[in-house]
This record gives C-alpha cells, structure tokens and sequence, in this order.
C-alpha cells in the first residue's frame, strides 16, 4: 500500500511522461508472471518429511551442504578431505513416496534415541525429490527411495557408502547401526574383551586409564554396545569396555558374582589398587548402567581435582511423540472437485520430473534397461500429445535410444536440451495433480496418467471409429498385443517401472501384479489392458484409503466415483466396464494441448506452434493451487519493484538534464504531461 501511495503521488507531481504509463505496467506485469512463477515453482517442488528444528537428531543434507557437513580435512588422513572419526548414516529418500512417508517416523525415533551416540554415529537425510538436490542423489547412486547408506569413518569424499538392506522398522535400523558398528569394529572400544585374565585386560589398555567400567553381559544383548556408545564420547577419567559371558576365563577371574549373574552387570576395576568390584545390575534398560558410569566418573574426577566440562545435554524425546498418526480428514477440509479428463500439465510434468529426477540418477544405461528406456521413449512421442518442443526433442531422443547400445542419462538430457527441451531447467506444475499440502500427490499421481494416458491411447489408435481393430505393422506401430514383447503397451510399461520407478515399495507392489498377470496370460487385447490397469490402480487405491500419504482434500475412492460417470455404475454400484472404457477414452484424451495434434500422423504433431505451449503454462499459473497465496505477498514486492524502477529512471535523467539538459544522444525527448 506504501508503495501504491508513493507511486499515485509520483502520478499526480507529473514526474511521469506517457510512455511510462505504458512501460510501467508493462514492467510489473512481467514481474509478476515472474515472481509467481518462480514462488509456484518452488513451493510446488518444497516437501519435507523431515525438519531441522523438531527433528533432533537429523541433519538435513542438500546439494549445496553435504560436503561441509560430512567432510573434514584430516592432517592424519594426508590431508584429504574425508568424513570425520563418525559412522553417518544417510538416508536418500523422496517425499512423494508413501513409504519414505510411512518410514518417516521411525527414522525419526531412531535418529532420536541415538542422539546420545552423536560422537559416533551421526545421521542425516537428503529428499531427491527437490530437483536440485538431484545432482547429489545421481552422485551416491540412488535410484530407488529409500536408500539409507552408511559411511564408515574416513570416507573420501565422493565415495559410495554401504547399503542397508535390513527391515525398515525402528527394531529393524536400530539393530542395523549396531550391526554396522560391529563389522566395522567401530569404535574399537566397543569391540568385545578377549583378555582372559585381569592383568591382560590392563594391558590390552592405554597406560594412562586407571579405571575400568566393564559390562557383563549375556551373549545376544545389545545393551553393553549402547551403554560404551553413550558413555565413551563424555567420560573424563574412566575408560569402559565390554565382555560377554561366553568369555568364561575372564568372567570367573571376577569372582562368582559374575559367574552366577543375573546380567548385565557392570563392574568397576583399579589398575593400582587391584580391584574388581560389581557396582550395578541392570533393572532392564541401559539407563540405570549409564548413569552409574557417568557417576563414578564424576565421583573420580572430583577426587582428582579434575574440571570437568560439562556433559552434553541429551535430548531425550519418547519415542511415542515421534509417532506421526494418519492424517484425518478434517471436517472443514473440502474436498476438491476433480477435473473431468486429464490435464496435459500434468502428463508433461510427469515426463520433466521422470527424466531430470529418475532417469537422471543413473549413471549409465544399458542392456535390458536401454531396451525399456527405448520402448517408454518411443511410446511417449507414439502415444502421448507433447506439446512442441517436446514432441521434437523426444522424437530425437527416441531416434538416439534406437541407434545406441549404451547410453549416459547426461548425454540423454544434453541432447534434450540441444533440441529446446531442458527438463532440468522447466518448471515441474501440477493442476489435476496439485496436492492440497506439501509432499501430497505431484509426481505419483501424474505418472498413474500417464500409463493410463498410454494405455487408453494405443487401444484408440488401434482402434477406429467403428471399434473394430486396425492392423498393425509390428515394427512401427503398437501391437495389438499389450503383452507383446517387443511391441506391446503393457510390457513398455512394466519396463519402465521396473527398471525406473524409484518408489521402491510401489514398484515392487505392482511388478507383483504385472508378474501374476503375465503368469496367467501372454495374450491381452489393448482394451482389456485399459481395464486391467484401471484395476490395478484401483486396488492401490483400495490399499491407501485412510493412509497418512492419503491427501484429505483428495479422498482415494474406486474410480470413476459415481458423480464423475453416473452411467458407469450399475444397480448394485458395480462398475459396468463398457461404460468405464468409454469414460477412460473421454478421461484420459488430452483437451488442452495442441487441437491440431493427432496421434495417427506424427508429422503433424511437430506443427504444434511453441505459442500454445505459452498459453498453456500461462492458463495453468492462474489456476494452479497456491498462486492465491502468492499474489499478495508477491504484487507489493512487484509495486516496490517498480517504484525503485521509476525512482532511478528519474535520478538517471536529472542527472542527465543536470549535464547537458539533453539525452545522451543529443535531442530533449518530448514530454507529455499527465494531467
Ligand atoms: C505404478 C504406481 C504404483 C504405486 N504403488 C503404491 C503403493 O504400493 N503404495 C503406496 O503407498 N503408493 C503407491 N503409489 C502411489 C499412489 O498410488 C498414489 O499415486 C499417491 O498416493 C498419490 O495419490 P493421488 O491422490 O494423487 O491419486 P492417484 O492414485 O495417484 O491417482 C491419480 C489420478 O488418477 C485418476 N485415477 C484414480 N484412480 C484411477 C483408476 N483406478 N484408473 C484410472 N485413473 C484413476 C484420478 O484422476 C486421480 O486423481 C503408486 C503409484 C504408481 C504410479
């Protein structure tokens, strides 16, 4: 509003000449398209899962901190730069993917029950899904989420970590640190006792450590290993260290205590006075033998007049707080209408995300993956109306895919970009798609579009008007086989996602489902592969009702409900799947590219003028979620903008008038007075 005043009072002092009237909107109406764009775009691709403040314990890593987070210079390391005297554990996990989601919470409560381990073990996240994070995600590998990697101390920078593969439970991870620890013998003083005597247990010790803490415990217990991780990084005179009671020799040196249990037990040694005394049993859990430890220390320290810095303090959190519960619908949360077919914003976004996100973490394709790449590829500029360039660019990469035996993803998105199509740099915007929170719906959603868009259009395009098939030449065109091999729209799909998709568990859950389908059948007609697509999706759906991926505002439902296609229901509410069929073909035709485009000649397609693709980013900017939000931070930004603007166009010619009273190139500019 300041700024509004500013500007009426420069009006009514006549300090702006006509064509400024022309110019200055013109100016704020470009930097508004170009601040909202760019605020959609990044709050568009912002999700978190996970949040430096509330989650104690986790460093969020990106593209632009994980070198100086992780990495140090070592002079004992010859000077390279490598990871500290820590295990980090690194989890590259995407915010789309409703199992990262589910997985969220217990990593949160295992990086939290972990912070006392901090001098140790520290552990971190990167979210793939944020494109410019992509570059470190293809540089660790990652092409399934969720990829959680441990580095072992001294890592060089670059250097790929170890993959856990164990449950992803909070038991599951918890015990897959432990495990990690233990093979890497890691810290060493938490490697179990051989000693079999007293003496050789002093000797196996530095000569300064006078006092010994030592754990006696049962051979499968995984406390002693949390008591040394939270104790060794914060004791000031005592040293401790561990034995099971399969260390017979050692444990009946100690006395018959040791020998009768219970257990654990933890013992405190003098190397000088030569004693062994049993100072505590645990009740159960590592606390009550943590605080003894630290106790003792502190009793020691204070008899060796030592000052002790004080303790870091330990955010313990209960791990039940962590526990995110199912987002429930809230009564007030209204559910959004759906739009009534496919919007080509979606399907475009999908195929941006798809190659600068999931193709692009590949470091080189080849074999059987080059095969799928080269058939999704070829049923993209087939099948799906791009808007041009994207049609042209596909097309060449579609030529590219064809001649090659092995290609780099690199490669693939240069020679994209060569034909004026640079998915790394074009903004990814949802419209049907648009979730109404962060990290809900995007990217899934408009891929579920896409093979459904694919599916739908090669039974249209083998099919003309009457419903009776087209021939087809096997080598050009999509096979009336969806399950053909080489040509067949359903073995193009499971290709993709097979070797692509990188939502992990939904990969695997649909390859369940494509592998029993192909276990019954070779054979399946275009059409039935609609349908059984359709209910695949549906069952998915059918999972996911209540889930905490679910978006409130977008309920998942068996589609089409009964409002989107009354006439695809029949009397008892089950699907007629003639009507469904007819309903996918007017759902999934996409209205609002290009009109000219038709699927049957590609020629035309390319005819496609860039003006429409315009048109189309600039129709969906408006009605995209979030842009009402937006505006009203972004148009005062924009009136200061162009008060700054007209206030050094003013100063710049005073202080011209001021020189020579003319413009630089020697005539005074007319001036026409605002009123
Ligand atoms: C291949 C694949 C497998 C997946 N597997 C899992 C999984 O195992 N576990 C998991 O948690 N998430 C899975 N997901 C993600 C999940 O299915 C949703 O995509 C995600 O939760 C976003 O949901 P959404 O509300 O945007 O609607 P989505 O289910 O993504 O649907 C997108 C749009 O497609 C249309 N649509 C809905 N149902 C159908 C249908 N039956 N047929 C045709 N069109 C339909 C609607 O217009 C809807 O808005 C998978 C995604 C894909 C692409």
């Amino acid at each position: 509003m300041l700024c509004l005043y500013i500007i009426m009072v420069s009006f009514i002092t006549s300090k702006m000449s006509l064509a400024d009237l022309f110019i200055v909107p013109l100016v704020a109406v470009i930097l508004v398209s170009i601040t909202v764009s760019t605020a959609q775009g990044s709050a568009l691709e912002f999700q978190e899962l996970y949040n430096q403040t509330t989650d104690f314990g986790i460093s969020i890593l990106t593209t632009e901190n994980f070198n100086e987070t992780l990495f140090v210079i070592l002079p004992d390391n010859d000077n390279t730069l490598c990871t500290d005297n820590v295990v980090w554990l690194v989890q590259f996990y995407n915010s789309w993917c409703g199992h990262c989601q589910h997985f969220a919470p217990s990593y949160k409560s295992v990086a939290n029950s972990t912070i006392p381990w901090r001098e140790f073990v520290k552990v971190g996240v990167v979210d793939c899904s944020v494109r410019k994070n992509s570059p470190l995600c293809n540089q660790y590998d990652v092409q399934m989420y969720p990829t959680i990697m441990f580095f072992p101390p001294k890592t060089k920078v670059g250097a790929l970590g170890k993959k856990f593969t164990g449950p992803h439970t909070v038991p599951g991870l918890y015990n897959g640190i432990l495990d990690y620890l233990d093979q890497e013998g890691f810290p060493p003083e938490m490697v179990l006792v051989t000693s079999s005597t007293i003496d050789e247990l002093w000797n196996s010790l530095p000569e300064d450590k006078e006092n010994l803490a030592l754990i006696v415990e049962p051979i499968d217990s995984s406390l002693g290993k949390d008591v040394l991780l939270s104790t060794l990084g914060d004791l000031h005179v005592l040293t401790a260290r561990r034995i099971t009671v399969l260390n017979r020799a050692l444990v009946e040196a100690l006395g018959d205590v040791a020998i009768t249990g219970p257990y654990p037990q933890l013992w405190l040694l003098d190397r000088k006075a030569k004693t062994s005394n049993k100072i505590a049993v645990s009740s159960g859990g590592s606390e009550d033998l943590i605080a003894a430890i630290f106790a003792i220390d502190d009793e020691l320290a204070v008899q060796k007049g030592i000052v002790k810095p004080v303790r870091h303090p330990v955010h313990y959190m209960e791990a039940d707080h962590q526990v995110e519960t199912p987002v429930k619908k809230a009564d007030s949360m209204e559910i959004k209408p759906e739009f009534d077919h496919v919007q080509s914003l979606d399907i475009t976004s999908a195929i941006i995300y798809m190659f600068s996100t999931e193709v692009a973490t590949h470091k080189t394709i080849d074999g059987e993956q080059l095969v799928a790449l080269r058939r999704f590829v070829k049923a993209l500029t087939d099948l799906v109306p791009l808007p041009s360039p994207a049609n042209v660019a596909f097309q060449k990469l579609s030529g590219h895919l064809a001649e090659v035996t092995f290609t780099e993803p690199k490669r693939m998105l240069k020679a994209l970009s060569a034909a004026g199509y640079d998915v790394e740099k074009l903004p990814v915007k949802w419209v049907g798609c648009a979730g109404s929170q962060p990290g809900r719906r995007g990217y899934p959603c408009g891929l579920w579009q896409l093979l459904h868009t694919l599916t739908v259009n090669t039974y249209r395009n083998n099919t003309n008007t009457e419903g009776t098939l087209i021939p087809t030449d096997k080598e050009t065109e999509w096979s009336s086989n969806a399950l053909d091999e080489e040509a067949g729209i359903l073995t193009t799909i499971f290709g993709y996602i097979r070797h692509f998709f990188s939502c992990d568990d939904c990969r695997l859950n649909f390859l369940r489902e494509a592998d029993g389908l192909k276990a019954q059948t070779k054979s399946m007609s275009n059409e039935e592969a609609v349908l059984w697509l359709w209910k695949v999706h549906n069952g998915v759906n059918r999972r996911l009702v209540g889930d905490i991926t679910e978006d409130p505002a977008h309920p998942k439902i068996q589609f089409p409900s009964q409002t989107q296609c009354p006439q695809c229901r029949l009397a008892d509410n089950s699907f007629d799947e003639h009507e469904v069929k007819n309903y996918f073909l007017r759902f999934y035709e996409v209205k609002d590219v290009p009109t000219t485009w038709n699927v049957r000649d590609p020629k035309h397609r390319q005819l496609v003028a860039a003006q429409e693709v315009a048109n189309i980013l600039t129709n969906t900017s408006s009605s995209s979620s979030g842009s009402s939000s937006t505006i009203w931070i972004v148009l005062p930004g924009t009136f200061c903008l162009m008060v700054a603007f007209l206030g050094f166009r003013q100063w710049r010619r005073q202080q011209q008038k001021s020189h020579n009273g003319v413009w630089g190139l020697g005539y005074s500019r007319p001036r026409v007075k605002w009123m």
